[in-house]
């Protein structure tokens, strides 16, 4: 049930968070419709598997168009600071942990994705880098 509210609150930033969220809720339905599935084999409770297969089934395809609506908001596609990876980031997010490395990356003012822990700051690179002193 968390997936739903997560879903509902927007809680993704990128096109692979919402498959993960869209899986988390499409797998329990899927159980339960296989479990249904089965009871339709049996002689006596047929009729209650057919009940849960239809039940299931409208609630997946219902989820299913909601992912769908939901995959459809605009995004572009940026390389993550830390990995270079590519993520499929929503329109309006201004934070987001990378698919990959699962490093934290914010924008800067010109809508560039940059390091959000800053520490590519805090660690110089060369020698030059270094504080004169
Ligand atoms: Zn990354």
């Amino acid at each position: 049930m968390r997936a739903i509210t997560r879903l509902c609150r927007g809680e993704y930033a990128t096109v692979r968070q919402l498959e993960q969220q869209s899986y988390r809720l499409l797998k329990p339905l899927v159980v339960v419709f296989g479990v249904g599935a089965l009871l339709c084999l049996t002689s006596l409770l047929t009729v209650l598997g057919a009940l849960i297969c239809a039940v299931t089934g409208v609630l997946l395809v219902g989820v299913f168009v909601w992912m769908i609506q939901l995959q459809k908001r605009p995004r572009r596609d940026l390389r993550c600071p830390y990995c270079t990876n590519r993520n499929s980031v929503f329109e309006g997010i201004e934070q987001f942990d990378c698919d990959f490395c699962e490093r934290p990356v914010r924008f800067d003012e010109k809508g560039t994705a940059v390091p959000a822990d800053d520490s590519f700051q805090s660690r110089p690179t060369s020698v030059y880098d270094l504080p004169v002193e």
